[in-house]
């Protein structure tokens, strides 16, 4: 069957966390579909479901050979919201393939499952994809399968099917996101010296972070950056029932409290421990103290050095050509890079140009999605499996 009719079976199955399908619920349908297919049509792989709740379930399919070639590919997608021109549910129209999970990622799926004909027609074994459920909520599919998984696999090369808009990419930054209150002492604001300012010490805070984030970087990724989410400050009036502070309003009094939400997008050799570290030491210069400090996200960072990607290079080169890599800024965190981090594998990012992904009218390029079909195929001719 061609692959657009594919693409749009999958598309037409709703996936986001609303949708219901018989015996499951998010992207139970779209892995129904996924496992009939692959136990129909490509019979030299075997289907392991990997439940994660009742109704849920990531799909591991290999060929009973170690896997040396690792696909990644998540079933669920956002909602399908509002604004909508075109169909969510699939339509192209001209070169482009409109509906909700087009580009992210069902495109993907569908170049898998020719990059897994491929291996059947010319007996190439060791490649395996992981379809997996939940990667636009919780990430709890790709948490279980590195549960079970972790011990059982060590992969050559992993290759993840998010949209790059037709590009590659190797890394990504991590995020370590923090939520403090931090503690000053009132005083009169004409006699500086009779109070601890918490506003001076969140600000001494930051600088020293941000003089730490100046001295770290990756060639590929850069250095990390901060973002001051949320800051709540003030002088303390009253502390409600359910635990909101009240602040007084006056201009003379030097504020005690401050909550706040710092975001860091890391890169390797930074993680929460160091983040925190630093920004202790900032706030220390100030007096002010962490009453509570609690770290609400720690993902891990990676970046494939270029070297270890050259046959994947070589074939971009030919099918795809121009700018071989996206600009880091352009794709945030992925989950691809808890397996690059788990056993140290070479990993790359690879989807098909397209747009408005999470937003209405997404669409995927269909000349794009073709050459991404080929570029795999051409990935599984040339692999070596050892
Ligand atoms: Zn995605």
């Amino acid at each position: 069957m061609p692959s657009l009719d594919l693409l749009k079976q999958l598309v037409e199955i709703a996936s986001d966390k609303k949708a219901v399908s018989s015996g499951g619920q998010v992207e139970y349908g779209v892995a129904c579909w996924l496992r009939d297919y692959v136990q129909k049509n490509l019979r030299g792989f075997v289907v392991e479901e990997q439940k994660i709740e009742e109704g849920r379930m990531n799909l591991f399919v290999h060929d009973n050979k170690p896997t040396s070639l690792l696909f990644l590919c998540h079933m669920d997608t956002v909602e399908a919201g509002s604004g909508w021109t075109t169909s969510a549910s699939g339509e192209q129209k001209g070169l482009r393939f409109y509906g909700r999970g087009s580009a992210d990622m069902k495109c993907g799926a569908v170049a898998i499952l020719a990059a897994l004909h491929q291996a059947q027609e010319i007996k190439k074994t060791g490649i395996a994809v992981l379809f997996y459920a939940d990667e636009e909520y919780d990430s709890v599919g790709i948490k279980k399968f590195v549960a079970e998984y972790e011990k059982k696999l060590s992969p050559k090369l992993i290759v993840c099917m998010e949209p790059t808009n037709g590009k590659l990419r190797r890394g990504c930054r991590g995020i370590v996101e923090l939520r403090y209150i931090l503690r000053g002492k009132t005083g009169h604001a004409a006699r500086a010296s009779s109070g601890i300012n918490a506003f001076d010490g969140l600000n001494q805070g930051i600088n020293s972070l941000n003089e730490l984030l100046k001295t770290i970087g990756d060639p590929y990724l850069g250095h990390p950056t901060l973002n001051v989410a949320t800051v709540r400050c003030g002088a303390i009036q009253q502390k409600r029932p359910d635990d909101f502070i009240v602040f007084g309003s006056a201009g003379n009094i030097i504020p005690d409290y401050c909550e706040v939400v710092l975001e860091v997008r890391t890169v390797p050799g930074l993680d929460s421990e160091k983040i925190k570290k630093v920004f202790h030491e900032g706030l220390k210069k100030t007096g002010v103290v962490v009453e509570t400090v609690e770290t609400r996200l720690e993902l891990g960072s990676f970046a494939t050095p270029n070297e270890q990607l050259k046959l994947v290079e070589d074939i971009f080169y030919e099918v795809v050509g121009g700018d071989m890599y996206q600009d880091i800024e352009q794709g945030g965190y992925s989950d691809v890079q808890m397996l690059a981090s788990l056993w140290q594998t070479p990993t790359v990012i690879w989807g098909a140009k397209g747009d408005n992904i999470h937003g209405a009218d997404e669409y995927v390029d269909v000349s794009s999605f073709e050459k991404l079909e080929t570029c795999l195929k051409k990935l599984v001719d040339r692999w070596e499996e050892s």
